[in-house]
């Protein structure tokens, strides 16, 4: 008889299950739509059609499910299985844990979920057979996740790893946090965007300004990396900029962790070649030599479905650490 997991991406705009073996192999995945504007009782029911969903695929009951891992939007309490504030959910101080354990009757883990894909990362991803790692997703923000002899750190109160909010410029651009100048203000997706958006146009003889002709609502890392690839002088400064600051934040974080592996994911890695040499140019400069020498710097495996994935693994961890 086999044994089965299922993990939970709860995001604000999609809830993506999924149901794997005691492997860690994914055997149904689907992808729902959050609905979040609809209220907390209609996500739930959300939820729970999804794990629902899953297991009818495999045609399992619900002895055969060992434990659902739930990956959230924080700031959360692990301990008690709570949801304070989700801006993106308009949830707070949602016992989810409790919630879903008494409508299901299986036991459910919850994390934050950047948390959680470090997790997948760890167990299924890049960094497998490592036991110190930082994760980092760079996309519309900075998040991660930070992995310490096994275990996540998780801080006094499950606030610990908001790699994207300690500043490297004190008077910088204003940061979704309120403080000015974060690693996620001048390192993120939406400041790349942003900088390519004010730079094209300022410079209107620029390929950047020439590829959306003069729409700069169009101008994303997509359109940056493709005018820095046809050699474009201007993208090529902006991808050199976000490597000095990518290199400077994650040397600062190696000074801090002296971690074994640094894995990176989020939109911002489909440029990797754009960046990496000089990333890896500034992060040699900046973190200590020994430091600098001890780390592998990795693009993350698991794309997409790291969260879910991650999901899994934090319903799996108790045995994965045994
Ligand atoms: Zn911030």
């Amino acid at each position: 008889m086999s044994n089965y997991y299922i993990g939970v991406d709860l995001g604000g705009t999609k809830i993506l299950t999924a149901i794997s073996n005691d492997k860690g192999e994914i055997l149904k995945k689907i992808k729902l739509p959050t609905e979040a504007e609809k209220g907390k009782d209609h996500i739930i029911d959300n939820i729970v059609k999804s794990i629902e969903n899953v297991m009818k695929s495999v045609d399992a009951d619900s002895e055969k499910i060992i434990r659902i891992g739930l990956g959230s939007p924080g700031p959360l309490n692990l301990e008690e299985g709570i949801i304070y504030t989700s801006p993106n959910l308009y949830w707070e101080n949602v016992p989810v844990v409790k919630i879903l354990e008494e409508r299901i009757g299986i036991e459910v883990s919850l994390e934050n979920d950047a948390n959680a894909a470090a997790l997948g990362e760890k167990w299924f991803g890049a960094g497998k057979g490592i036991n110190n790692m930082i994760y980092m997703t760079v996309s519309t923000g900075i998040g991660g996740g930070i992995i310490i002899d096994n275990k996540i750190l998780h801080g006094v109160n499950y606030g610990a790893g908001e790699i994207g909010h300690f500043i490297i410029e004190k008077d910088g651009p204003l940061c979704g946090c309120g403080n000015n100048g974060c690693f996620e203000a001048v390192a993120s997706g939406t400041a790349l965007n942003r900088k390519g958006k004010y730079l094209a146009s300022m410079n209107p003889e620029s390929l950047l300004y020439k590829l959306v002709d003069g729409d700069f609502n169009k101008i994303d890392g997509k359109v940056i990396a493709k005018a820095a690839e046809m050699g474009d002088k201007l993208a090529l400064g902006i991808w050199a900029d976000e490597a000095i600051n990518l290199g400077i934040g994650i040397a600062n974080l190696l000074n801090i962790f002296n971690t074994e592996m640094v894995v990176l994911g989020g939109g911002v890695m489909n440029a990797w070649e754009l960046f990496y040499d000089e990333m890896m140019k500034t992060i040699k400069e900046y973190a200590f030599e020994s430091v600098y020498n001890s780390v592998e710097i990795r693009r993350s495996v698991l794309g997409s479905d790291v969260g879910v994935i991650g999901a899994i693994a934090v319903a799996m961890e108790d045995r994965l650490l045994k």
